[in-house]
């Protein structure tokens, strides 16, 4: 049998190369639209801006490393539908592939900007290589810098942008940074990180329209009449997972490609992993992890369920960011806390912040402290709770030795 895997990023990768080593001999073809084999992401708001990680270090696997697992890699070209009846893809250069078990690991894309002007040149989003690389192209020659989008994006690359001694300026629609990722507590300790380092951040800011001078951006207007002048824009509004074609062939779409937490859809030859996927919980409701680990951890469960077997995809998630010299580990998901305690104190920027549903633990974010990152995943994977007297002990092991 024949299994077709549908983008060439985090997640298609890691189908490929579980099938592998979950034994599986046949033909394997991963079709990415990008011109490059499977690549990283994350340095790409981070260390490589700065020149300190090169195009060679975010290929994740080269083409030779490919073609020794037998894996068949189709790269600058898209798949254009998906016959479910036929059991075929069909190829933006006209070829068609039958499959008998197909992955979509298609990703998403950013999500555009909504007012006049974006079009502008200089106004930029930030997700593919190209899209680095084109930034990088106009960097030295910016002085101001707009970033749409107080989100992981925005605040990493306004991080970077004050390295190179950029004037920067973040516009946030909502009332705090971050605010679907992190707590109110965090936000305001990331808003303070980056007033410290010069960045002037401007919350709930309504971004009404671009304004240019010879077809390029020079400000950003918001709706209370403020304008922000600009040579550089970079827009971080979040993302759209790329669903259109999951959508058109009729499997169920909602914030996602619908996956339960095998990876699978309600098509048993076809599986879904990464940003592009929407898992239903038990509960009934439906969660979008944007996220290496997810990538990696739906991947093997995609892997598996393609294979006949069952891997669920139970483990706590996790996410990292790195800003300045502060890096920010997170794992859980706080929602419905409502006890914090504290380990260390946010002034000395090494703390953790342990998130409690009565005396249950729900999430973990750290600040430079990955001795507490790597026990509180161990932890929230067992379902244990510290007691919070435990916790807020500097002096007192999170796990017992
Ligand atoms: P992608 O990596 O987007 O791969 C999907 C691929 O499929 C793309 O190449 C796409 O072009 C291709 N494709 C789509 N449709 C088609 C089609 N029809 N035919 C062929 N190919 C198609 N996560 C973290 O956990 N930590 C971080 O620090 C972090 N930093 C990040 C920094 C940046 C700048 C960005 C953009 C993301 C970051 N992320 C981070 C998120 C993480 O990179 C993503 O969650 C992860 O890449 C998702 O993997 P994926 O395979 O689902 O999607
Ligand atoms: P994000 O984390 O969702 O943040 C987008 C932010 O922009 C949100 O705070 C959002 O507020 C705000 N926003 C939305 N519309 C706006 C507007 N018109 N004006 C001003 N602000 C607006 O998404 P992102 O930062 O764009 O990142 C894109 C993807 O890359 C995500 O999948 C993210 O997970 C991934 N990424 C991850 C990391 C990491 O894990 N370290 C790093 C970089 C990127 P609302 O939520 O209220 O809409």
């Amino acid at each position: 049998m024949a299994i077709v895997i549908i983008g060439a990023g985090q997640a298609g990768l890691q189908v490929a190369e579980a099938l592998r080593s979950d034994g599986y001999d046949g033909a394997i073809t991963m079709i990415g639209d990008e011109p490059r084999p499977p690549y990283q992401r994350p340095p790409l708001s981070k260390a490589y801006l700065l020149g300190e990680f090169t195009e060679a270090q975010l290929t994740l696997r080269a083409p030779e490393v490919l073609a020794r697992k037998n894996i068949t890699l189709l790269s600058g070209v898209s798949v254009t539908a998906v016959d479910r009846a036929a059991k075929q893809v069909r190829l933006s250069d006209g070829r068609a592939i039958d499959y008998a078990g197909l992955c979509l690991a298609t990703g998403s894309r950013p999500r555009p900007l909504p007012v006049p002007g974006a079009d502008l040149a200089n106004v930029l989003p930030l997700r593919t290589l190209a899209d680095t690389r084109a930034i990088a192209a106009i960097l030295p020659k910016t002085e101001r810098v707009l970033v749409i989008g107080g989100g992981f994006i925005g605040l990493e690359f306004a991080a970077v942008a004050r390295k190179l001694g950029k004037e920067v300026v973040v516009l946030e629609g909502a009332e705090r940074l971050m605010p679907r990722a992190v707590t109110p507590m965090m936000s305001e300790f990331f808003r303070k990180l980056h007033v410290d380092h010069g960045v002037a951040v401007e919350l709930n800011a309504a971004v009404s329209r671009l304004t240019g001078a010879e077809g390029k951006v020079a400000a950003v207007c918001t709706a209370d009449g403020r304008e922000f002048p600009a040579d550089l824009v970079l827009v971080g509004i979040g993302i759209l997972p790329n669903v259109e074609l999951a959508q058109a062939t009729g499997l169920e779409c909602e914030r996602g490609i619908v996956v339960d937490a095998c990876s699978r859809t309600a098509d048993a030859a076809i599986v879904a992993a990464g940003d592009c996927t929407a898992r239903r919980l038990p509960d009934g409701s439906l969660l979008r992890l944007e996220s290496v680990q997810n990538a990696i951890e739906q991947g093997k469960s995609a892997a598996a369920a393609l294979l006949g077997k069952e891997r669920p995809f139970v483990a706590s998630p996790w996410f990292w960011s790195d800003q300045y010299d502060v890096k920010l580990q997170m794992v859980g998901l706080a929602n419905g806390h409502d006890r914090t305690v504290m380990r260390g104190a946010p002034a000395s920027h090494k703390f953790s912040a342990f998130h409690y549903r009565g005396d249950v633990l729900l999430a973990v974010d750290s600040v430079n402290r990955p001795e507490d990152h790597m026990p509180a995943r161990k932890l929230l994977d067992q379902g244990l709770s510290p007691s919070f007297a435990q916790v807020a002990d500097l002096g007192i092991p999170l796990i017992a030795r």
